[in-house]
C-alpha cells in the first residue's frame, strides 16, 4: 500500500481561451475527478489570453483549491503555445494534456495512468468516434492524419489530438526543443520512447463553441507538415523533372512531325514551365519563412503572470487542519 507521499505527481495542464461559459464544469469535474484518484495532482489551467471572465472564475476556484495553478498569456498566442506553457510549468511525474471543454473525458485518465505505470512513456487518447463535431471536420481531419502520415518518417498517430499522458522524460525532451511554433503531436512523436494509445469517444463541448475556426485549422495542419516533413521539397524537385522532361518531348515531337504550330506548343510550355517555377518558389518560400521565424530568436510566448507556483504541491487547507 503506497503512502500518500510516494503516490507520484501528475499535472493536468489545460489550455483556455474564452470558456468561461463551461470552465466551472471542468473545474467540478476535475475536482471531483482527483479526489477520488490515488495519485497527487496539480491543475495548471493556460489562459491563453481569454477576453471573457475564464481568469477570474479560475482565480475564484484557486481560493479553495491551492492545487489549482494558473499561467496567464499577455495575449492570445494559440493553442499550441498554451500546451507548451504548460509543459513548461509543470511539476508532475507525469503531465496530461487536456482541452478545457470536457471533450477529453477524465474518466480516460486511469487507464491513461495504468499504462504510463506499466512503462508506457506517452499514452495518447485515440478517438474512436468523435460526437457534435460537423463532417466537414471528422472529414478534413481523417485526410490530413493520414495525408501527414504518409508524408512524414515521424510515425505520428492517427486521429489523435494533444488528449495524452507524457512521462516527465518527454516532458524534459520537449521543453529543450523550445520551437516557436511548435506542433506538439509531432514532437511528441518525434521524442520517442514507449508510445501507446488508449482508444476514447469524443464528446461534445460542454459549452460555448469551437476556438478553432477553419482558419486556424488550416494553419495547424500547414505547420504540421512543414515542421515534420520535406516531402513537399522534393515534390518540387519531381514537378521540375517532369517539366523538363514535357519540354523535352514537345521539342522531340516538333522535330519529328514538323508540322504542328511552333507558336501554340511555345506558349504551353511557357505555361507549363511558368506555373512549374511558381510551385517551386512558394514550396520553398513556406520553409524559407520558418528559417526566418527561428532566425528571429523572440521568445515564443510571453507569460504575464503565474500563479500559484510558490510551492511545488500545496496541501489542502483540511489536511494542514487535520495536521496541525
Ligand atoms: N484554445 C486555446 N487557444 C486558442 C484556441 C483554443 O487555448 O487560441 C483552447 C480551448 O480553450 C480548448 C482547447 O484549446 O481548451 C481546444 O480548443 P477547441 O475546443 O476550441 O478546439 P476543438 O476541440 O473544437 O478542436
Ligand atoms: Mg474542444
Amino acid at each position: 500500500m503506497h503512502t500518500l507521499s510516494t503516490q507520484p505527481l501528475i499535472s493536468i495542464v489545460l489550455p483556455v481561451f474564452n470558456e468561461a461559459a463551461g470552465i466551472q464544469t471542468t473545474i467540478a469535474t476535475l475536482e471531483h475527478f482527483v479526489s477520488v484518484q490515488p495519485e497527487r495532482f496539480e491543475l495548471i489551467f493556460v489562459d491563453d489570453g481569454s477576453t471573457d471572465d475564464s481568469l477570474a472564475q479560475l482565480q475564484a476556484a484557486r481560493q479553495h483549491n491551492p492545487n489549482l495553478k494558473i499561467v496567464q498569456f499577455a495575449r492570445n498566442f494559440g493553442h499550441q503555445l498554451a500546451i507548451s506553457a504548460g509543459l513548461r510549468e509543470a511539476h508532475g511525474d507525469a503531465v496530461i494534456v487536456m482541452d478545457a471543454d470536457l471533450q477529453d473525458p477524465p474518466s480516460v485518465i486511469p487507464s491513461m495512468i495504468a499504462k504510463w505505470q506499466a512503462g508506457a512513456a506517452v499514452v495518447y487518447g485515440q478517438r474512436r468516434h468523435r460526437s457534435g463535431e460537423t463532417w466537414f471536420k471528422k472529414a478534413s481531419a481523417a485526410a490530413f492524419y493520414r495525408l501527414l502520415k504518409a508524408m512524414t518518417n515521424t510515425d505520428i498517430p492517427v486521429d489523435t489530438g494533444d488528449f495524452r499522458l507524457m512521462d516527465r522524460r518527454v516532458v524534459n525532451v520537449l521543453k529543450s526543443m523550445n520551437e516557436s511554433d511548435p506542433y506538439v503531436r509531432g514532437m511528441v512523436a518525434w521524442v520517442g520512447f514507449d508510445q501507446t494509445s488508449v482508444l476514447y469517444d469524443r464528446q461534445d463541448r460542454t459549452a460555448g463553441e469551437s476556438k478553432y475556426p477553419l482558419r486556424q485549422m488550416i494553419r495547424l495542419a500547414m505547420n504540421g507538415l512543414t515542421s515534420f516533413s520535406t516531402v513537399p521539397l522534393a515534390l518540387a524537385n519531381w514537378l521540375a523533372g517532369s517539366f523538363g522532361l514535357t519540354a523535352a518531348l514537345i521539342l522531340l515531337g516538333n522535330g519529328l512531325a514538323g508540322t504542328v504550330t511552333t507558336l501554340t506548343w511555345l506558349l504551353v510550355s511557357l505555361f507549363i514551365i511558368g506555373a512549374g517555377i511558381t510551385a517551386t518558389i512558394g514550396i520553398m518560400g513556406s520553409y524559407l519563412g520558418r528559417v526566418f521565424t527561428a532566425s528571429r530568436r523572440r521568445p515564443a510566448y510571453v507569460i504575464q503572470a503565474t500563479y500559484g507556483f510558490e510551492h511545488p504541491v500545496a496541501r489542502p487547507a483540511t489536511r494542514q487542519m487535520m495536521q496541525g
